[in-house]
């Protein structure tokens, strides 16, 4: 039985590299008939940000990622936040303690910080390690003594000496560290509470996890969880490790951090993220005008693709082409030029009925009024080719809905006469509302013959008339849309 989970911390917004984890591990369970878990790994009481969790259950309701089981939709393997769960990890701490794969700490953070100072490689490496192992060094009765006098302590992993610990990830092949080069990690701290390590293991077990997806930031975390499930007996039933590749900088340099976003001005997040303490507002996609298919679609071709040159799939079609075997192992540039393409294209492919909804609200955002939905559709259908956001749409469209107050004069008036004024107010006279956009462009250039013109002398001018400047669809499309009324009303306008 598949089950694979997504287990962030409530600790604020949502990068877009959670989401991707998420999305894989989704459509890994979708593919196989398996559950998708969202756990929510709140242990850590002073990185706890108020509303995260509701925030990235918003988040996956918005990219249309559902969990089978959270703690909102609970199944037969809750409670789905770890702070719920407590009771039961300082259980197996014991259990690794009386079993002589951990040991309680007495070491103050005072100690530990002094240590630090005259080891800078204090975490890291056997020698250092060795100092942070005073309480090895205790005799039991020492210990009991200590503990009988409430002595605040941690209990820590015992990582043995001179030893690998391998495994076969999913993506990486064969992957081995020294245990020399890992550290004593605190499984249990001094308030009672699991530190993540023993709780991510405790509840992968006790959620019959089968896979498990995550980001490569958690490779060197794999030894300590690999002696953990060994450690607590449960090796026969540990999952399958699949550490998904980095999402990097634009310019490969590094993972990207939210702090490349602001810099680089685009969003790292899925949606806004508020800040409770300050109040500041981060953007995030959904935000910016992002669909949730494109922003989907995008985060999976992060590091994967389906062996084409397929760039656009649909939610459905990425569970059908899904496989381990096509995620690479290199780490994936972030492009937010490349980002926009993504959204383009789904912007361009869906239906005006499907946009409706978000194109009204940002017009009437700009106080733009909407008197016809059909109207409003007609131009959805109209702009949409020129739109890389939705926010777009109101450049694209204004114009459909309001008479230009400006015009590009620079591009029309050395050239302009009286007779071209005259030609306008003539064709707009003559214009025939049945007609369509070609019929309309014959008439425009069988009338600019008789009156000695050139028609391409008076596209721009007509464009100008309409539209303000020199952008938007075909000039005919245009002029058929806003009707003969609107055409007379604006020749009228533009050239008083
Ligand atoms: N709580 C971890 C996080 O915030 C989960 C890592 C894992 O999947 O093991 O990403």
């Amino acid at each position: 039985k598949i089950r694979v989970r997504f287990a962030p911390s409530p600790t604020g917004g949502l990068h877009l590299g959670g989401v991707r984890t998420a999305l894989f591990n989704y459509l890994f369970a979708k593919k196989h008939n398996g559950t998708f878990i969202l756990r929510v790994e709140d242990t850590d009481q002073t990185r706890f940000v108020e509303g995260a969790e509701q925030y990235i259950v918003d988040c996956l309701n918005w990219c249309g990622i559902l969990p089978d089981e959270s703690p909102q939709t609970p199944g037969a393997f809750g409670p789905y936040r770890q702070s719920e769960r407590k009771s039961t990890y300082k259980q197996y701490a014991e259990q690794l303690i009386a079993d002589g794969y951990a040991y309680y700490a007495f070491d103050t953070p005072e100690d530990l910080n002094a240590k630090r100072i005259i080891f800078p490689n204090f975490l890291y490496g056997q020698k250092s390690r060795m100092e942070m192992r005073n309480s090895l060094t205790l005799t039991q009765s020492e210990v009991d003594d200590l503990l009988a006098q409430n002595t605040p302590y941690v209990v820590r992993i015992k990582m043995p000496e001179n030893e690998h610990v391998s495994f076969v990830d999913t993506i990486r092949g064969l992957v081995s560290f020294d245990t020399n080069l890992v550290d004593d990690k605190v499984l249990l701290k001094a308030d009672g509470m699991p530190t993540y390590h023993l709780a991510v293991v405790a509840d992968d077990k006790a959620m019959e996890i089968s896979h498990i997806f995550r980001g490569e930031e958690w490779l060197p975390s794999a030894p300590i969880h690999i002696l953990l499930w060994k450690y607590l007996g449960w090796e026969d039933s540990m999952p399958q490790w699949a550490h998904l590749p980095l999402i990097l900088k634009p310019d490969g340099n590094g993972k990207l951090s939210k702090r490349d976003g602001d810099r680089l001005g685009f969003p790292v997040y899925a949606m806004n993220w508020t800040d409770p303490k300050s109040g500041d507002i981060t953007q995030g996609f959904k935000e910016l005008g992002f669909l949730p298919e494109a922003f989907v679609n995008l985060l999976a071709m992060l590091g994967w693709n389906d062996g084409t040159e397929k760039e656009i799939f649909t939610l459905a079609e990425l569970i059908e082409s899904f496989s381990i075997e096509r995620i690479s192992k290199a780490g994936a540039k972030f492009d937010f030029e490349k980002a926009k393409w993504y959204n383009h294209e789904w912007i361009k492919q869906s239906s005006a009925h499907s946009l409706q909804f978000a194109v009204r609200n940002l017009l009437a955002e700009q106080n733009i009024e909407v008197k016809s939905e059909d109207f409003l559709l007609k131009v959805i259908d109209m702009v949409k080719d020129r739109c890389n956001l939705l926010g777009d749409f109101v450049a694209q469209s204004t114009y459909f809905f309001v008479t230009p107050n400006a015009y590009d004069e620079a591009a029309v008036k050395p050239k302009w006469s009286p007779e071209k004024a005259t030609f306008f107010q003539e064709f707009s006279q003559n214009f025939k509302t049945d007609s369509t956009a070609l019929q309309l462009e014959e008439d425009f250039k069988a009338l600019a013959d008789v009156k000695g013109f050139k028609p391409g002398e008076l596209m721009l001018p007509f464009r100008i008339m309409l539209v303000g400047g020199k952008f938007g669809p075909g000039v005919f499309d245009i002029a058929l849309l806003l009707g003969k009324e609107e055409i007379q009303n604006r020749i009228e306008k533009a050239i008083a």
